[in-house]
């Protein structure tokens, strides 16, 4: 675990930019850890999720923004479920993603990987195409046999499928897609 240098120059513009755009109030966590005793990824994170509210509360941009928790973070919302002041701790992290990914700071370049394929795949099918994204993903993470050996046992139950099976209201959801876009265009 790294040790957290909070006399970095504390920038109150993110403060005011996570609260803005999470609607939840980061001011309000008194550092209980009940978050973090929960989080099934703190094992994996460089900050516990306790401290990413913690260095949010401190303005401290850099650190959180490049940091490795907000990408590895499931969404899981156990965090949330857990927090005794109601804060909605896994929107929160999810907001501080966000930022970082339109900035392009992307500290799990793979996670990002799977993300966009993941959305691709919605996008063009109007649900998930599981085959398509495994295939987009190992070929632009450059690990193009990532769980091959896995592919025939799982099509063998039918939990995965050959060919795409889209949604007749798959325009509809492209059509979502590009006033998203537009939307994040617009307003930023
Ligand atoms: S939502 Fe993220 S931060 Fe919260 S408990 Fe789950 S993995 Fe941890
Ligand atoms: S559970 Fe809530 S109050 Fe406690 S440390 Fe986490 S965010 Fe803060």
């Amino acid at each position: 675990m790294e040790t957290i240098n909070l006399t970095s120059t504390i920038d109150r513009g993110f403060i005011e930019r996570v609260k803005r755009q999470s609607g939840e109030d980061p001011s309000a966590c008194y550092q209980c850890g009940n978050c973090t005793a929960g989080c099934p990824y703190t094992p994996f994170f460089d900050y516990p999720v306790s401290q990413i509210m913690r260095l949010i509360q401190a303005g401290q941009r850099e650190t959180v923004l490049n940091s490795r928790s907000i990408w590895l973070c499931a969404t899981c919302e156990t965090c949330t479920t857990r927090c005794p002041c109601r804060i909605d701790v896994a929107h929160i992290v999810d907001t501080c993603r966000n930022i970082a990914f339109k900035e392009e700071r992307h500290t799990e370049k793979e996670i990002k990987t799977f993300y966009e394929s993941f959305l691709a795949s919605v996008k063009k099918h109007g649900r998930l195409y599981e085959m398509g994204v495994l295939m987009r993903y190992n070929l632009r993470s450059g690990h193009p046999l990532t769980d091959a050996d896995l592919g025939p046992k799982v099509m063998a139950k039918g939990l995965i499928h050959l060919f795409p099976k889209n949604i007749k209201g798959r325009g509809e959801v492209e059509r979502i897609y590009e006033k998203f876009a537009k939307m994040r265009k617009d307003h930023g």
